[in-house]
């Protein structure tokens, strides 16, 4: 049994609340961000452009920040990538650019996210715009759900000329960038500073609007030209354990979202906290309960380290934040008194040969059930498909797999001619991201305009932007 906790000191809890979670890298000083952009090679045929998902020209970029252009830095990265302050922050930057950076062997690769975001800061703190919405072209666009997929989509059909409606079921536009990434990596004000500049553009987003439930496809695919899906996945799955309903059993993207939108103070949280899974939400999850002020804040996971599928950085950074980690440990039951948790039954695993996904299956070894005592369990296990959603969709149609809409990677245009899809919905492979979604909403985008406008016009009015550039 592996398990790394160490009672140390842990140094957040000299912070106040709001300390603790404040962003956890400061922003680059003037003078720090000139020093690292001049260490840059300003490559030919950058690896770290070709890394980069939405194909930021970061040489330029970096070059401009060099220069003193800071302004036009920031342009270089928005011009492809609408929400490129959100990416500054939430980039798992090592396994993208800075893993890409010719550097990154022999010293230190460039903090490209954190130049990228202090150019894109300059740029928010000035309220300069840098896009107008194109010349109306006469077509209507409907895109469901404002996450990353959707604000991307909507804002690059603006700038074409489209008239776009933006239907978000929440309260707030901006999806898991307003309510699933951890406040200490991106504060809510910088994705909703995003939502305001696709707003800019002329798009209209309508927010506690739930397609499927207060308008219907049917209506959307009746009167827009054309509809873009951006709807992510859902909530956490249940464990599907006994004493799932005791108090104290909290679905992890529910608790990470408290922590974007209420005071930090009223957030209840326990003394002992399970969270199980060992995702980057799961990480979320037990680091936000340690800032909050948990004793001990531990991860259940029943394979081993090997097959944890949150990132490197992520679980380094939770056992620096005093974590601990219990590996081959598989609940079975949530136990409690008078209603309340108490602790977790687990048992420990062994793991046997690949299963289908290439990951060595769990199996339990016998009589080898022991309790961790807790007060509260965080369910973090993924998300849920939107079953409904789909079920619809599937009558005009839109054909799915596993529960993710399938689409032409080329165009993220589903089965239906009318109707295309990106973002975590259609992500059946591989890590999902914020950047991947921004990028599969301009890749609809461009599609959509060479649908609608022409394939000519579209060749014509691209290469006039990368004049201009
Ligand atoms: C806890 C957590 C932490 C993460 N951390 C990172 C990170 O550090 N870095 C990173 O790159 N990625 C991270 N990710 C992944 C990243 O957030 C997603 O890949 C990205 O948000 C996907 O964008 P999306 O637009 O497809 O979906 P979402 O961001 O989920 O947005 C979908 C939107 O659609 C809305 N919607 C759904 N159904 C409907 C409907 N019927 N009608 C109207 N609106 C609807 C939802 O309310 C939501 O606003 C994290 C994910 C989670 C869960
Ligand atoms: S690979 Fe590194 S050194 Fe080369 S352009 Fe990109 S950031 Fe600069």
């Amino acid at each position: 049994m592996v398990e790394h906790y160490k009672p140390q000191k842990y140094k957040a809890w000299e912070l106040t609340l709001e300390e603790r979670f404040q962003e956890y890298f400061p922003p680059l000083s003037e003078r720090e961000a000139v020093t690292e952009a001049n260490r840059c090679l300003f490559c030919h045929d950058a690896p770290c452009m070709t890394a980069c998902p939405t194909h930021i020209d970061i040489p330029t970029f970096i070059k401009k920040i060099a220069t003193g252009n800071v302004k036009g830095s920031a342009r270089t990265i928005l011009e492809s990538n609408l929400l490129g302050a959100t990416c500054a922050r939430v980039c798992p930057v090592e396994e993208l650019c800075e893993g890409a950076c010719v550097l990154a062997h022999d010293h230190k690769p460039i903090m490209i996210g954190r130049l990228q975001r202090y150019a894109t800061d300059y740029a928010s703190e000035r309220k300069i715009r840098y896009f107008e919405p194109g010349p109306a072209n006469g077509f209507r666009v409907a895109v469901v759900g404002a996450g990353p997929a959707g604000l991307s989509c909507a804002g690059e059909l603006a700038k074409r000329g489209f008239d776009v409606t933006c239907f978000e079921k929440k309260p707030l536009a901006g999806g898991l960038d307003t309510y699933g990434i951890v406040v200490f990596r991106e504060p809510v004000e910088v994705s909703l500073a995003e939502v305001k500049m696709v707003e800019e553009l002329g798009v209209k987003v309508k927010t506690n609007h739930a397609v499927g439930a207060d308008v219907k496809f049917e209506d959307l695919i009746a009167e827009y030209d054309a509809v873009f899906l951006g709807v992510g996945l859902g909530a956490v799955p249940d464990l599907d354990i006994p004493g799932e309903e005791l108090s104290g059993v909290v679905d992890g993207l529910e608790f990470i979202e408290q922590t974007k939108i209420k005071p930090l103070h009223t957030i209840e949280f326990g003394k002992r906290v399970c969270v199980v899974g060992a995702g980057n939400t799961a990480i979320d999850c037990v680091t936000i309960a340690r800032r909050l002020g948990a004793e001990r804040a531990m991860i259940v996971y029943r394979r081993s380290e090997a097959e944890m599928p949150c990132y490197h950085f992520e679980y380094e950074f939770a056992l620096k934040e005093g974590v601990s980690f219990m590996f081959l440990t598989q609940p079975v039951e949530v136990v409690g008194k008078d209603g309340k948790v108490e602790g977790l039954r687990c048992v420990r695993m062994d793991l046997g040969g690949p299963d289908a996904s290439g990951r060595r299956v769990p199996i339990p070894i016998p009589d080898s059930e022991f309790i961790l005592h807790c007060d509260m369990v965080i369910k973090a296990i993924g998300q849920k498909k939107h079953h409904g959603v789909l079920e619809k969709l599937a009558e005009f149609g839109v054909k799915n797999s596993k529960g993710y809409i399938l689409v032409d990677p080329a165009t993220n245009r589903t089965d239906h001619p009318k109707i295309f899809a990106g973002g975590d919905c259609v992500r059946i492979r591989g890590e999902a991201s914020t950047v991947m979604a921004v990028q599969d909403g301009k890749i609809a985008a461009r599609a959509i305009y060479e649908q609608l406008v022409g394939s000519g016009a579209a060749r014509k009015a691209e290469s006039a932007a990368s004049k201009r550039k």
